[in-house]
Protein backbone atom coordinates (compact mmCIF):
# COMPACT_ATOMS: atom_id res chain seq x y z
CA UNK A 1 0.00 0.00 0.00
CA UNK A 2 1.28 2.82 -1.08
CA UNK A 3 0.92 6.67 0.74
CA UNK A 4 0.79 10.01 -0.78
CA UNK A 5 3.80 10.96 0.60
CA UNK A 6 5.81 7.26 -0.20
CA UNK A 7 4.48 8.00 -3.71
CA UNK A 8 5.55 11.20 -3.52
CA UNK A 9 9.40 10.52 -1.75
CA UNK A 10 9.54 8.00 -5.01
CA UNK A 11 9.29 10.43 -7.38
CA UNK A 12 11.67 13.22 -6.13
CA UNK A 13 14.04 10.60 -5.56
CA UNK A 14 13.54 8.93 -8.97
CA UNK A 15 13.01 5.77 -8.19
CA UNK A 16 10.34 5.77 -10.33
CA UNK A 17 9.34 8.81 -13.31
CA UNK A 18 5.46 9.70 -13.25
CA UNK A 19 5.20 8.42 -16.43
CA UNK A 20 5.84 5.06 -15.30
CA UNK A 21 3.54 5.24 -11.73
CA UNK A 22 1.03 6.04 -14.27
CA UNK A 23 1.29 3.23 -16.30
CA UNK A 24 1.34 1.26 -13.24
CA UNK A 25 -1.69 2.03 -12.12
CA UNK A 26 -2.98 2.16 -15.71
CA UNK A 27 -2.08 -1.71 -15.82
CA UNK A 28 -3.60 -2.25 -12.57
CA UNK A 29 -6.94 -0.82 -14.15
CA UNK A 30 -6.90 -2.91 -16.95
CA UNK A 31 -6.48 -5.98 -15.02
CA UNK A 32 -8.97 -5.57 -12.41
CA UNK A 33 -12.11 -3.48 -14.21
CA UNK A 34 -13.25 -6.48 -15.92
CA UNK A 35 -14.61 -7.55 -12.06
CA UNK A 36 -14.98 -4.27 -10.29
CA UNK A 37 -16.38 -1.73 -13.00
CA UNK A 38 -15.07 1.22 -11.32
CA UNK A 39 -14.58 3.55 -13.87
CA UNK A 40 -16.97 4.91 -16.22
CA UNK A 41 -14.70 6.62 -18.06
CA UNK A 42 -10.68 6.80 -18.64
CA UNK A 43 -8.62 9.40 -19.60
CA UNK A 44 -5.29 7.92 -20.72
CA UNK A 45 -4.14 11.11 -22.83
CA UNK A 46 -4.51 13.92 -20.58
CA UNK A 47 -3.22 11.67 -17.96
CA UNK A 48 -0.05 10.82 -19.83
CA UNK A 49 0.35 14.23 -20.28
CA UNK A 50 -0.05 15.70 -16.70
CA UNK A 51 2.72 12.90 -15.82
CA UNK A 52 5.14 14.08 -18.72
CA UNK A 53 4.80 17.61 -17.13
CA UNK A 54 5.94 16.38 -14.10
CA UNK A 55 8.23 14.74 -15.33
CA UNK A 56 9.75 17.53 -16.85
CA UNK A 57 9.38 19.46 -13.77
CA UNK A 58 11.69 17.17 -11.73
CA UNK A 59 14.19 16.75 -14.98
CA UNK A 60 14.64 20.57 -14.37
CA UNK A 61 14.80 20.40 -10.60
CA UNK A 62 11.98 22.32 -10.15
CA UNK A 63 10.07 21.08 -6.26
CA UNK A 64 7.27 19.54 -6.94
CA UNK A 65 3.53 19.57 -4.89
CA UNK A 66 2.93 16.43 -3.09
CA UNK A 67 0.02 15.14 -5.00
CA UNK A 68 1.98 16.25 -8.29
CA UNK A 69 2.16 13.51 -10.57
CA UNK A 70 0.30 10.96 -8.39
CA UNK A 71 -2.58 9.13 -10.03
CA UNK A 72 -6.13 9.90 -9.00
CA UNK A 73 -9.74 9.91 -9.93
CA UNK A 74 -13.06 11.90 -9.90
CA UNK A 75 -16.47 10.59 -9.29
CA UNK A 76 -18.24 11.44 -12.50
CA UNK A 77 -20.40 13.84 -10.79
CA UNK A 78 -17.41 16.64 -11.00
CA UNK A 79 -16.75 18.16 -14.10
CA UNK A 80 -13.68 17.76 -16.26
CA UNK A 81 -13.40 20.06 -18.84
CA UNK A 82 -13.73 18.41 -22.90
CA UNK A 83 -14.70 15.07 -20.84
CA UNK A 84 -17.57 12.70 -20.30
CA UNK A 85 -19.54 13.49 -16.94
CA UNK A 86 -22.17 11.54 -16.61
CA UNK A 87 -23.64 11.57 -13.03
CA UNK A 88 -23.97 7.63 -13.88
CA UNK A 89 -26.85 8.70 -16.01
CA UNK A 90 -28.14 7.85 -19.13
CA UNK A 91 -29.45 11.51 -19.32
CA UNK A 92 -25.84 12.56 -19.80
CA UNK A 93 -24.34 9.90 -21.49
CA UNK A 94 -23.75 12.40 -23.97
CA UNK A 95 -22.48 14.96 -22.16
CA UNK A 96 -19.26 16.78 -22.38
CA UNK A 97 -18.37 19.07 -19.59
CA UNK A 98 -17.16 22.70 -21.01
CA UNK A 99 -15.38 23.78 -18.32
CA UNK A 100 -13.66 22.43 -15.18
CA UNK A 101 -15.12 22.24 -11.90
CA UNK A 102 -13.07 24.41 -9.06
CA UNK A 103 -11.82 21.23 -7.36
CA UNK A 104 -10.44 19.71 -11.22
CA UNK A 105 -9.43 23.19 -11.93
CA UNK A 106 -6.92 23.09 -8.43
CA UNK A 107 -5.56 19.58 -8.80
CA UNK A 108 -5.08 20.14 -12.10
CA UNK A 109 -3.08 23.53 -11.19
CA UNK A 110 -1.23 21.01 -8.69
CA UNK A 111 -0.76 18.46 -11.60
CA UNK A 112 -2.42 15.49 -10.02
CA UNK A 113 -2.60 13.37 -12.72
CA UNK A 114 -6.23 12.72 -13.12
CA UNK A 115 -6.79 8.97 -14.80
CA UNK A 116 -10.22 8.71 -15.20
CA UNK A 117 -14.00 8.88 -13.80
CA UNK A 118 -15.47 7.01 -11.24
CA UNK A 119 -18.85 5.14 -11.49
CA UNK A 120 -21.70 6.61 -8.84
CA UNK A 121 -25.68 6.08 -8.29
CA UNK A 122 -27.38 8.02 -10.48
CA UNK A 123 -27.08 11.90 -9.96
CA UNK A 124 -25.29 10.40 -6.62
CA UNK A 125 -29.11 8.78 -5.02
CA UNK A 126 -28.90 5.54 -3.64
CA UNK A 127 -26.33 3.91 -0.95
CA UNK A 128 -24.70 0.77 -3.36
CA UNK A 129 -23.98 2.18 -6.77
CA UNK A 130 -26.57 0.00 -8.03
CA UNK A 131 -28.61 2.93 -9.82
CA UNK A 132 -25.82 3.50 -11.69
CA UNK A 133 -26.60 3.67 -15.97
CA UNK A 134 -23.31 2.27 -16.69
CA UNK A 135 -23.10 -1.38 -14.49
CA UNK A 136 -23.04 -2.23 -10.85
CA UNK A 137 -19.74 -1.72 -9.28
CA UNK A 138 -18.51 -4.46 -7.10
CA UNK A 139 -16.78 -4.70 -3.79
CA UNK A 140 -13.22 -5.75 -4.08
CA UNK A 141 -13.62 -7.75 -0.72
CA UNK A 142 -16.56 -9.89 -2.39
CA UNK A 143 -17.42 -9.69 -5.89
CA UNK A 144 -21.15 -10.38 -5.16
CA UNK A 145 -21.37 -7.25 -2.26
CA UNK A 146 -21.93 -3.62 -3.14
CA UNK A 147 -19.23 -1.61 -2.79
CA UNK A 148 -21.53 1.11 -0.77
CA UNK A 149 -22.90 4.45 -2.64
CA UNK A 150 -23.35 6.28 -4.12
CA UNK A 151 -19.34 7.33 -4.61
CA UNK A 152 -18.82 3.47 -4.98
CA UNK A 153 -16.91 3.63 -7.66
CA UNK A 154 -14.16 5.73 -5.90
CA UNK A 155 -13.99 3.44 -2.95
CA UNK A 156 -13.10 0.71 -4.91
CA UNK A 157 -10.65 2.46 -6.98
CA UNK A 158 -8.71 3.22 -4.04
CA UNK A 159 -9.28 -0.10 -1.91
CA UNK A 160 -8.39 -1.98 -5.16
CA UNK A 161 -5.54 0.35 -5.70
CA UNK A 162 -6.85 1.34 -9.56
CA UNK A 163 -5.73 5.13 -8.11
CA UNK A 164 -3.82 6.53 -4.81
CA UNK A 165 -7.15 8.19 -4.31
CA UNK A 166 -10.18 9.61 -4.89
CA UNK A 167 -13.01 11.84 -4.72
CA UNK A 168 -16.80 11.87 -4.04
CA UNK A 169 -19.36 13.51 -2.93
CA UNK A 170 -21.08 13.09 -0.03
CA UNK A 171 -24.77 14.25 0.69
CA UNK A 172 -26.25 12.29 3.11
CA UNK A 173 -23.07 9.59 3.18
CA UNK A 174 -22.21 8.50 0.00
CA UNK A 175 -18.43 8.78 0.80
CA UNK A 176 -18.43 7.69 4.42
CA UNK A 177 -20.62 4.76 3.67
CA UNK A 178 -18.49 3.18 0.58
CA UNK A 179 -15.44 3.84 2.74
CA UNK A 180 -16.90 1.99 5.72
CA UNK A 181 -17.57 -0.75 3.06
CA UNK A 182 -14.54 -0.85 1.24
CA UNK A 183 -12.10 -0.36 4.17
CA UNK A 184 -10.82 2.88 3.78
CA UNK A 185 -11.18 6.29 4.80
CA UNK A 186 -13.66 8.84 3.97
CA UNK A 187 -14.16 12.81 4.97
CA UNK A 188 -16.78 14.66 4.21
CA UNK A 189 -15.60 18.35 5.36
CA UNK A 190 -17.90 21.01 6.88
CA UNK A 191 -20.16 22.38 4.25
CA UNK A 192 -18.96 25.14 2.60
CA UNK A 193 -15.12 24.21 3.12
CA UNK A 194 -14.66 22.94 -0.48
CA UNK A 195 -15.93 24.63 -3.41
CA UNK A 196 -19.58 22.77 -5.38
CA UNK A 197 -18.95 24.49 -8.73
CA UNK A 198 -18.91 22.05 -11.71
CA UNK A 199 -19.98 19.47 -8.96
CA UNK A 200 -23.60 18.27 -10.98
CA UNK A 201 -26.10 19.32 -7.70
CA UNK A 202 -28.47 16.82 -6.44
CA UNK A 203 -29.28 18.49 -2.80
CA UNK A 204 -27.91 21.86 -2.67
CA UNK A 205 -27.62 22.48 1.23
CA UNK A 206 -26.13 18.82 1.77
CA UNK A 207 -23.99 18.22 -1.04
CA UNK A 208 -20.09 18.76 -0.31
CA UNK A 209 -16.98 17.43 -2.04
CA UNK A 210 -15.34 14.25 -0.14
CA UNK A 211 -12.30 12.68 -0.41
CA UNK A 212 -11.48 8.99 -0.07
CA UNK A 213 -8.20 7.79 0.90
CA UNK A 214 -6.25 4.87 2.28
CA UNK A 215 -4.82 6.93 5.03
CA UNK A 216 -6.18 9.92 6.85
CA UNK A 217 -2.85 11.97 6.25
CA UNK A 218 -3.43 11.41 2.63
CA UNK A 219 -7.51 12.87 3.40
CA UNK A 220 -5.33 15.66 5.01
CA UNK A 221 -3.27 16.34 2.31
CA UNK A 222 -5.93 16.50 -0.47
CA UNK A 223 -8.36 18.70 1.81
CA UNK A 224 -5.49 21.12 2.15
CA UNK A 225 -5.15 21.37 -1.80
CA UNK A 226 -8.59 21.69 -2.76
CA UNK A 227 -10.33 23.61 0.34
CA UNK A 228 -11.32 27.37 0.35
CA UNK A 229 -13.07 30.42 -1.05
CA UNK A 230 -14.33 30.14 -4.32
CA UNK A 231 -16.17 33.47 -5.66
CA UNK A 232 -18.34 30.93 -8.24
CA UNK A 233 -20.09 29.25 -4.96
CA UNK A 234 -21.46 31.30 -3.14
CA UNK A 235 -21.84 29.41 -0.38
CA UNK A 236 -18.44 28.35 0.35
CA UNK A 237 -16.47 29.34 3.20
CA UNK A 238 -13.22 31.58 3.78
CA UNK A 239 -10.52 29.65 3.67
CA UNK A 240 -8.71 28.90 6.88
CA UNK A 241 -5.26 28.54 4.95
CA UNK A 242 -4.81 25.35 7.17
CA UNK A 243 -2.26 22.84 6.29
CA UNK A 244 -4.46 19.92 7.75
CA UNK A 245 -1.17 17.68 7.55
CA UNK A 246 0.49 19.46 9.56
CA UNK A 247 -1.99 19.43 12.10
CA UNK A 248 -2.07 15.27 12.51
CA UNK A 249 0.24 15.12 16.09
CA UNK A 250 -1.14 12.44 17.15
CA UNK A 251 -2.09 13.03 20.47
CA UNK A 252 -5.07 12.86 21.95
CA UNK A 253 -4.86 14.21 25.54
CA UNK A 254 -7.27 16.48 27.01
CA UNK A 255 -9.65 15.51 24.01
CA UNK A 256 -13.26 14.50 24.66
CA UNK A 257 -15.26 12.09 22.49
CA UNK A 258 -18.57 11.71 23.10
CA UNK A 259 -20.93 8.05 22.49
CA UNK A 260 -24.26 9.07 21.42
CA UNK A 261 -26.69 6.90 22.65
CA UNK A 262 -29.38 7.10 20.31
CA UNK A 263 -26.42 5.87 17.56
CA UNK A 264 -26.08 2.51 19.66
CA UNK A 265 -29.02 0.81 19.62
CA UNK A 266 -30.31 -2.84 21.13
CA UNK A 267 -31.24 -3.42 17.38
CA UNK A 268 -27.57 -2.63 16.33
CA UNK A 269 -26.16 -5.93 15.38
CA UNK A 270 -23.74 -7.53 17.73
CA UNK A 271 -20.83 -8.06 15.79
CA UNK A 272 -20.50 -4.17 14.76
CA UNK A 273 -21.43 -3.39 18.36
CA UNK A 274 -18.52 -5.41 19.84
CA UNK A 275 -16.45 -3.93 16.88
CA UNK A 276 -17.23 -0.48 18.07
CA UNK A 277 -16.60 -0.60 21.69
CA UNK A 278 -13.46 -2.25 20.53
CA UNK A 279 -12.73 0.96 18.99
CA UNK A 280 -13.64 3.34 21.44
CA UNK A 281 -11.37 1.45 23.99
CA UNK A 282 -8.48 1.99 21.97
CA UNK A 283 -9.91 5.91 21.56
CA UNK A 284 -9.27 5.77 25.36
CA UNK A 285 -5.76 4.30 25.08
CA UNK A 286 -4.73 6.91 22.95
CA UNK A 287 -5.63 9.75 26.05
CA UNK A 288 -8.56 10.79 25.06
CA UNK A 289 -11.98 11.01 27.52
CA UNK A 290 -14.97 9.16 26.84
CA UNK A 291 -18.18 10.87 27.79
CA UNK A 292 -21.09 9.34 27.43
CA UNK A 293 -24.14 12.14 25.15
CA UNK A 294 -27.23 12.36 23.87
CA UNK A 295 -28.27 13.68 20.52
CA UNK A 296 -32.03 13.61 21.08
CA UNK A 297 -33.71 14.29 17.59
CA UNK A 298 -31.80 11.44 15.67
CA UNK A 299 -34.75 9.39 15.29
CA UNK A 300 -35.88 11.84 12.68
CA UNK A 301 -33.44 12.59 10.68
CA UNK A 302 -34.04 9.81 8.00
CA UNK A 303 -37.67 10.85 7.79
CA UNK A 304 -36.42 14.67 7.39
CA UNK A 305 -33.37 14.17 4.94
CA UNK A 306 -35.79 12.23 2.83
CA UNK A 307 -37.54 15.36 2.67
CA UNK A 308 -35.05 17.76 1.90
CA UNK A 309 -32.85 15.91 -0.46
CA UNK A 310 -35.75 14.78 -2.55
CA UNK A 311 -37.01 18.26 -2.71
CA UNK A 312 -34.27 20.06 -3.52
CA UNK A 313 -33.24 17.34 -6.19
CA UNK A 314 -36.38 17.32 -8.19
CA UNK A 315 -35.87 21.59 -8.18
CA UNK A 316 -31.86 20.71 -9.63
CA UNK A 317 -32.99 18.58 -11.63
CA UNK A 318 -35.73 20.10 -13.54
CA UNK A 319 -32.82 21.58 -16.27
CA UNK A 320 -32.63 17.93 -17.62
CA UNK A 321 -35.62 18.56 -20.31
CA UNK A 322 -33.58 17.72 -23.29
CA UNK A 323 -33.53 21.51 -23.99
CA UNK A 324 -31.05 22.80 -21.74
CA UNK A 325 -29.07 19.62 -20.69
CA UNK A 326 -29.81 16.29 -21.55
CA UNK A 327 -30.47 13.97 -24.58
CA UNK A 328 -32.64 15.24 -27.16
CA UNK A 329 -35.10 12.34 -28.71
CA UNK A 330 -34.99 10.32 -31.54
CA UNK A 331 -38.23 10.85 -31.76
CA UNK A 332 -39.44 13.75 -33.39
CA UNK A 333 -43.51 14.22 -34.02
CA UNK A 334 -44.69 15.69 -30.30
CA UNK A 335 -47.82 16.94 -29.53
CA UNK A 336 -46.65 19.27 -27.16
CA UNK A 337 -44.07 20.31 -24.88
CA UNK A 338 -45.07 18.24 -21.83
CA UNK A 339 -45.73 15.37 -24.88
CA UNK A 340 -41.65 16.19 -25.40
CA UNK A 341 -40.40 16.72 -21.70
CA UNK A 342 -42.35 13.25 -20.67
CA UNK A 343 -40.63 11.13 -23.40
CA UNK A 344 -37.01 13.20 -22.75
CA UNK A 345 -37.07 12.92 -18.83
CA UNK A 346 -38.90 9.56 -19.07
CA UNK A 347 -36.24 7.89 -20.80
CA UNK A 348 -33.55 9.67 -19.31
CA UNK A 349 -34.02 8.64 -15.52
CA UNK A 350 -33.69 5.78 -13.88
CA UNK A 351 -36.26 4.61 -11.65
CA UNK A 352 -34.81 5.72 -8.32
CA UNK A 353 -34.57 9.38 -10.00
CA UNK A 354 -38.33 9.35 -10.94
CA UNK A 355 -39.09 8.29 -7.44
CA UNK A 356 -37.49 11.17 -5.76
CA UNK A 357 -38.84 13.52 -8.35
CA UNK A 358 -42.22 12.93 -8.08
CA UNK A 359 -41.38 12.80 -3.83
CA UNK A 360 -39.79 16.12 -3.83
CA UNK A 361 -42.33 17.72 -6.64
CA UNK A 362 -44.97 17.02 -4.52
CA UNK A 363 -43.71 18.06 -0.75
CA UNK A 364 -42.77 21.34 -2.61
CA UNK A 365 -46.32 21.34 -4.28
CA UNK A 366 -48.71 24.34 -2.36
CA UNK A 367 -50.77 22.79 0.18
CA UNK A 368 -48.17 19.84 0.92
CA UNK A 369 -45.31 22.60 1.79
CA UNK A 370 -45.85 23.68 4.87
CA UNK A 371 -47.15 19.86 5.60
CA UNK A 372 -43.44 17.98 4.77
CA UNK A 373 -40.83 21.36 3.51
CA UNK A 374 -40.85 23.83 6.04
CA UNK A 375 -41.55 21.22 8.63
CA UNK A 376 -38.83 19.37 7.87
CA UNK A 377 -36.77 22.66 7.98
CA UNK A 378 -37.69 22.92 11.49
CA UNK A 379 -36.86 19.17 12.26
CA UNK A 380 -33.31 20.26 10.62
CA UNK A 381 -33.12 23.15 12.64
CA UNK A 382 -33.06 20.72 15.95
CA UNK A 383 -30.82 18.18 14.89
CA UNK A 384 -28.42 21.15 14.12
CA UNK A 385 -29.41 22.13 17.90
CA UNK A 386 -28.27 18.91 19.10
CA UNK A 387 -25.04 18.78 17.37
CA UNK A 388 -24.47 22.56 19.19
CA UNK A 389 -25.77 21.22 22.72
CA UNK A 390 -22.87 18.42 22.18
CA UNK A 391 -19.78 20.24 21.26
CA UNK A 392 -20.42 22.45 24.45
CA UNK A 393 -19.68 18.88 26.56
CA UNK A 394 -17.15 16.94 23.99
CA UNK A 395 -14.56 17.66 20.98
CA UNK A 396 -15.80 14.85 18.73
CA UNK A 397 -18.67 12.49 18.41
CA UNK A 398 -17.98 8.91 17.96
CA UNK A 399 -20.21 6.57 15.98
CA UNK A 400 -20.73 3.60 14.11
CA UNK A 401 -20.30 4.69 10.47
CA UNK A 402 -23.04 2.13 9.14
CA UNK A 403 -25.63 -0.59 11.03
CA UNK A 404 -23.86 -3.79 8.59
CA UNK A 405 -20.91 -4.42 6.77
CA UNK A 406 -21.32 -4.82 2.35
CA UNK A 407 -24.80 -6.30 1.55
CA UNK A 408 -24.77 -8.37 -1.69
CA UNK A 409 -26.18 -6.70 -4.58
CA UNK A 410 -29.93 -7.56 -4.86
CA UNK A 411 -29.99 -7.63 -1.21
CA UNK A 412 -32.29 -4.03 -0.95
CA UNK A 413 -34.30 -3.46 -3.94
CA UNK A 414 -36.99 -2.21 -1.66
CA UNK A 415 -35.71 1.62 -1.25
CA UNK A 416 -36.87 2.43 2.18
CA UNK A 417 -34.22 -0.71 3.18
CA UNK A 418 -31.69 0.69 0.91
CA UNK A 419 -32.46 4.31 2.61
CA UNK A 420 -31.54 3.15 6.10
CA UNK A 421 -28.33 2.23 5.17
CA UNK A 422 -27.42 6.18 5.90
CA UNK A 423 -28.94 6.21 9.66
CA UNK A 424 -25.47 7.17 10.91
CA UNK A 425 -23.98 9.27 8.09
CA UNK A 426 -27.26 12.12 7.29
CA UNK A 427 -27.34 13.58 10.51
CA UNK A 428 -23.90 15.29 9.60
CA UNK A 429 -24.87 16.31 6.24
CA UNK A 430 -28.24 17.85 7.65
CA UNK A 431 -26.34 19.91 10.64
CA UNK A 432 -23.62 20.61 7.91
CA UNK A 433 -20.89 19.48 10.33
CA UNK A 434 -17.55 17.72 9.07
CA UNK A 435 -17.25 13.51 9.86
CA UNK A 436 -14.67 11.14 9.25
CA UNK A 437 -15.17 7.58 8.18
CA UNK A 438 -11.92 5.11 9.35
CA UNK A 439 -11.75 1.57 9.33
CA UNK A 440 -12.02 0.03 12.74
CA UNK A 441 -11.16 -3.97 11.94
CA UNK A 442 -13.14 -6.50 10.15
CA UNK A 443 -16.60 -8.93 10.72
CA UNK A 444 -16.43 -12.03 9.02
CA UNK A 445 -19.60 -12.59 7.03
CA UNK A 446 -19.69 -16.12 4.69
CA UNK A 447 -16.14 -17.03 5.40
CA UNK A 448 -14.60 -13.24 4.70
CA UNK A 449 -13.56 -10.81 6.26
CA UNK A 450 -15.37 -7.74 5.49
CA UNK A 451 -14.45 -4.15 6.56
CA UNK A 452 -16.43 -1.81 8.76
CA UNK A 453 -15.83 1.59 9.87
CA UNK A 454 -16.24 4.16 12.63
CA UNK A 455 -17.65 7.30 11.92
CA UNK A 456 -16.20 11.07 13.80
CA UNK A 457 -18.36 13.98 13.61
CA UNK A 458 -16.26 17.63 14.36
CA UNK A 459 -17.22 21.04 15.02
CA UNK A 460 -17.82 23.36 12.42
CA UNK A 461 -15.20 23.89 10.15
CA UNK A 462 -12.81 21.59 12.93
CA UNK A 463 -11.65 19.10 10.06
CA UNK A 464 -8.11 19.36 11.49
CA UNK A 465 -9.79 17.98 14.86
CA UNK A 466 -11.14 14.55 13.69
CA UNK A 467 -8.31 14.29 10.87
CA UNK A 468 -5.81 13.96 13.91
CA UNK A 469 -8.00 11.74 16.36
CA UNK A 470 -8.34 9.68 13.08
CA UNK A 471 -5.06 9.64 12.36
CA UNK A 472 -3.90 9.07 16.02
CA UNK A 473 -6.07 6.06 16.16
CA UNK A 474 -4.55 4.67 12.75
CA UNK A 475 -1.04 5.24 14.17
CA UNK A 476 -1.58 3.14 17.12
CA UNK A 477 -3.15 0.46 15.97
N1 LIG B 1 -27.79 7.32 0.05
C1 LIG B 1 -28.16 8.70 0.21
C2 LIG B 1 -29.13 9.10 -0.85
O1 LIG B 1 -29.43 8.30 -1.69
C3 LIG B 1 -26.95 9.58 0.23
C4 LIG B 1 -26.40 9.85 -1.11
C5 LIG B 1 -25.28 10.81 -1.12
O2 LIG B 1 -24.67 11.09 -0.09
N2 LIG B 1 -25.04 11.35 -2.29
O3 LIG B 1 -29.59 10.20 -0.88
Amino acid sequence: MSTIKQLHKKLINKDITSLELTQKYFDKIEEKEKDLNAFISLSKKEAFKQAEKVDENLKKGKEIDLISGIPCALKDIICVKGGKTTAGSKMLENYTASYDATVTKKLKEKNAVIVGKTNCDEFACGSSTENSAFGITKNSYDLTRVPGGSSGGSAVAVASSEVAWALGTDTGGSVRQPASFCGIVGLKPTYGRISRYGVIAYASSLDQVGIMTKTTEDAAIVLTRIAGRDELDATSAHSSGRVYEDYLTGDLKGKKIGIPREYISDNLDDAIKNRFFEAVDKYKKCGAEIVDISLPNTEYALATYYIIAPAELSSNLARFDGVKYGTYPEKKDFKNIQDFYKEVRGEGFGAEIKRRVMIGTYTLSSGYYDAYYKKAQKVRGLIRKDFEEAYRKVDYIFTPTTPETAFKIGAKSDPVTSYLSDIYTITANLAGVPAISHPIGTIETDGIDLPIGGQLFGEWFDEEGILNASHTFEKNF
